[in-house]
């Protein structure tokens, strides 16, 4: 099939292809029909990672991803159910993505996670192995939920702390909740989960004092500290490049403490990393704007409403509800080859890179928190 890319002008979607078939989505115990090839796209990328938004809601209110009032939510009846998210991670795993990466919003926010993650633990992949379950997740939760989430199969965890100072903290998410994210990392430190990494958005005039202090605070907590450049994704719109702290600041603010040392072997992996006196410690960078790595991305996203997207960036989205809930008939092909259909055009449709550095650039509709960070 040929699936039709919409460019979205607002925040709900028109669907992306026409409700094809009488099948509803069940829970699929039905083989996977679109046994696949690998998803390479037309620069030759090979897909592996495919990060799925769980909910866009949120326990915290951070500046640069959401609004403090008046949040466009997605509808609850488009939200995907765990029956639907299996069935679409049973194909892209035929299809050789190798891990899962759960995020949001605010993963934690689910009440089925535990289900959800022991379910797609549970997946293989052609050649027999289990696909890798990763989460994102602001913490706040993990207290209560970590055993459970090890116990279904969680692998690796990012949590993100952007200030280890209450005021600046409660100032930045506009909730008062840094003490239960601090214990939510040490929960994720006393866990065996490893490597456990820990993310900042680097800040001018909000947290740019504190990245020696963050850097201290996960190495005690056996964790790798990861620094984000902030990007042009809040809901606000309000990014400015002038407020971003650069990958270049952010190494010679630390470098005045550590010796940085590049790590070679970054792969398709987001952050460069460099060792902190020669190791075993080391910090990681994300540096999506001054030093893009859009050439080695092996990454896809799916949003809680079923949207697959090829770039955090893009603004263009391929639905996967129609065929999800189609309740028409006839019948034409396999949900599952369709889904494979709906992947392989995504893949196809793979800018070479994100232009935020393009006076064109147009920051997509729906901010971080709904696209899943
Ligand atoms: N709620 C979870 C959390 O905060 O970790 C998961 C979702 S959040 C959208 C995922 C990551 O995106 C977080 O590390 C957050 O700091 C980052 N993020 C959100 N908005 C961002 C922006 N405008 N620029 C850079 N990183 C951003
Ligand atoms: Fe919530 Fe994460 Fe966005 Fe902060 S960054 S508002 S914790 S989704």
């Amino acid at each position: 099939m040929t699936a039709i890319p919409v460019t979205i002008g607002r925040r709900m979607l028109q669907p992306a292809v026409s409700a094809p078939s009488g099948v509803f989505a069940a829970a699929s115990t039905a083989p996977v029909a679109a046994v696949g090839a690998p998803l390479v796209d037309t620069h030759g990328r090979v897909h592996r990672d495919l990060r799925i938004s769980l909910t866009d809601r949120c326990s915290l209110r951070c500046t640069y991803c959401m609004p403090e009032q008046g949040n466009e939510w997605l509808a609850k009846t488009s939200i995907l159910t765990l029956d639907e998210i299996v069935r679409i991670a049973r194909v892209a795993a035929a299809d050789e993505i190798t891990t899962f990466r759960l995020t949001g919003g605010e993963p934690l926010l689910r009440s089925d996670i535990v289900e959800v993650v022991r379910r797609l633990s549970a997946i293989t992949g052609p050649d027999g192995r289990p696909v890798e379950i990763a989460m994102t997740t602001n913490g706040i939760r993990l207290p209560e939920l970590l055993p459970a989430l090890v116990e279904a199969g969680l692998t690796r965890l990012n949590i993100s702390i952007d200030t280890l100072r209450r005021d600046r903290f409660h100032a930045l998410t506009r909730r008062d909740r840094l003490d239960d994210v601090r214990d939510g990392i040490a929960a994720a430190g006393a866990s065996g989960l490893r490597p456990l990494k820990l993310n900042a958005v680097a800040m001018r005039d909000v947290n740019d004092d504190e990245l020696v202090d963050l850097v201290e605070f996960a190495i005690a907590h056996d964790a790798q500290m990861r620094f984000i450049e902030q990007m042009p994704l809040d809901a606000g719109h309000t990014w400015d490049r002038s407020r971003m702290v650069t990958q270049d600041e952010i190494l010679t603010a630390l470098s005045a403490r550590w010796t940085l040392t590049p790590v070679p072997g970054r792969g398709g992996a987001p952050a460069a990393r460099w060792t902190l006196d020669g190791g075993p410690h080391t910090v990681g960078v994300i540096a999506s704007v001054t030093a893009p790595f859009c050439g080695d991305c092996d990454r896809l996203r799916l949003t809680a409403d079923g949207q697959l997207r090829n770039c955090l960036f893009s603004t263009t989205e391929y639905d996967l509800l129609p065929i999800l809930r189609a309740e028409t008939s006839p019948v034409v092909e396999p949900v599952e080859t369709r889904i494979d259909g709906m992947l392989r055009s995504c893949v196809h449709g793979k800018l070479p890179g994100h232009a935020i550095n393009d006076p064109s650039f147009l920051q997509p509709a729906r901010g971080m928190n709904a696209i899943g960070g």
